[in-house]
């Protein structure tokens, strides 16, 4: 029995409550809440009949903490799933404080305006002194553990696939395949084809905000950043064949850098087709990645948020997408004093997702982690007060829910490793 507030309604949080609604033992009252009320109305009717979870829908801005307060008091959730953007966790997080509620969201804070002076200063100075210059970092959120420890709620950060099942995977590493671990590889293979010349799989903004950053890793206990795009392998991934993959910054790293501190080396590595490359290097050259507003014809407008406008709904891809994706880490360490190489990861197709819950595999899998997660914290697996990311918890219970809710594990002791 639980009641369950999910703000968001696009690709993610959409499958995401599909899913809880397949788990109506567990998630029995669900409020739908987003900017558009509308999606929430619409999804909540494509579900009727569907499910036992009892389904009601509201409208709220999560950039506003007070109506945020209003709705979780007229709701009375147990835990809020945030499924919008990472724009608005500190918002949401302020509002489950005031009103002592469960957190969770799928990727961390950056903020949607880099240009605010008063961001920009202490982003400025973490990039000295940290070593890397991605908008987003776990700062701001862990920031808040004293908080949720004092007020003895539990806030879970990043509970989509990667960040996420990627970290549930290293925890298991940790506790059954390793005595210790060196290196840690992860590998994030979309082998999907949906037929645009340019398309993201996830919100636009974000996306490529992220890929056109530089890349960084974790070496010795340091950041090294590069160029964006520019240490580049080739692998040749289950279920897919070979790929291009690219070296970028990611956010799990900072965050298993710091809870498996004996890993000597952390990198993460996507791959992408030319296409959407070639595509990604002519916008950024003619500054529509930009989000600094601009004047147009008396409008103001955000370079990005327009480029968004212009872009197939990542929602919108899913019957359209054909192929599978290939997500997991690769592992060196010891085991009994012996070399070990290990390998877990999940392979997904995106024509079965769809035919399931009418999305792209990218969209899956990231709502299914989410709704899993979820899962953990309302059945007590996953609660101690506080302000963790998923490597902390038991990876066993939650590796049990992905296995049997569609994201199961496949595992390889002789992998090839990435040079
Ligand atoms: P979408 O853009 O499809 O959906 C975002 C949703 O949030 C929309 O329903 C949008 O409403 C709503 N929203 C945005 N701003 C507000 C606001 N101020 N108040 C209320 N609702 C708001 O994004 P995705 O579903 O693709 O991504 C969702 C999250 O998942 C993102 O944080 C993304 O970074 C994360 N993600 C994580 C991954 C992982 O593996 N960990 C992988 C992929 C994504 P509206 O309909 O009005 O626009």
């Amino acid at each position: 029995m639980s009641r369950v507030l999910v703000i968001g309604c696009g690709g993610v949080a959409s499958v995401a409550i599909r899913k809880c609604c397949q788990a109506d033992d567990v998630f029995t009252e669900l409020c739908i809440a987003s900017r558009t009320k509308s999606k929430c109305d619409a999804l909540a009717a494509a579900l009727e009949g569907k499910t036992k979870t009892k389904i009601s829908t509201a409208q709220v801005d999560a950039d506003n903490v007070e109506q945020l307060k209003a709705l979780i008091k007229a709701f009375q959730p147990d835990l809020v799933m945030n499924i919008a953007l990472p724009y608005q966790d500190l918002t949401i997080m302020d509002a489950c404080l005031a009103c002592g509620v469960n957190y969770m969201d799928t990727a961390n804070y950056e903020p949607e305006d880099t240009d605010d002076p008063e961001w920009r200063k202490i982003y400025e100075k973490r990039c000295k002194e940290e070593g890397f210059s991605a908008y987003f970092d776990y700062s701001w959120q862990w920031a808040y553990k004293e908080r949720f420890e004092k007020a003895g709620l539990t806030a879970l950060l990043g509970c989509g696939f990667d960040p996420g099942v990627t970290q549930a995977y290293c925890a298991y590493a940790k506790k059954h395949e390793f005595d210790a671990i060196d290196t840690i590889d992860i590998l994030d293979c979309n082998g999907g084809d949906h037929g645009y010349p340019f398309a993201t799989n996830f919100n636009p903004e974000v996306n490529l905000r992220e890929v056109s950053a530089p890349g960084s890793y974790m070496e010795n206990g340091k950041w090294v950043e590069i160029p964006a795009m520019s240490i580049k392998r080739e692998y040749d991934f289950d279920d897919v064949g070979p790929k291009d993959m690219y070296l970028l910054h990611h956010e799990e790293i900072e965050s298993l850098a710091k809870n498996i501190p004996e890993a000597k080396r952390i990198r993460f590595f996507m791959t992408f087709g030319q296409s959407y490359l070639t595509h990604m290097r002519c916008l950024e050259n003619v500054g529509m990645l930009s989000t600094t507003p601009v004047q147009f014809e008396g409008h103001e407008i955000v370079p990005i948020k327009f480029l968004k406008a212009l872009l197939p709904d990542p929602a919108s891809l899913g019957s359209r997408t054909h192929g599978k994706t290939n997500i997991g880490c690769i592992f060196t360490g010891k085991k009994d004093g012996k070399d070990k190489t290990y390998y877990i990861y999940n392979v997904c197709d995106h024509q079965e997702c769809y035919k399931e819950v009418e999305s792209q595999a990218i969209s899956y899998t990231t709502g299914v982690p989410a709704m899993c997660g979820a899962m953990m914290l309302l059945t007590g697996k996953w609660n101690k007060p506080g302000v963790y990311t998923v490597e902390e918890f038991d990876p066993d219970p939650f590796l049990d829910a992905l296995d049997k809710y569609g994201l199961p594990r496949r595992e390889n002791r002789d992998p090839v490793l990435v040079d």
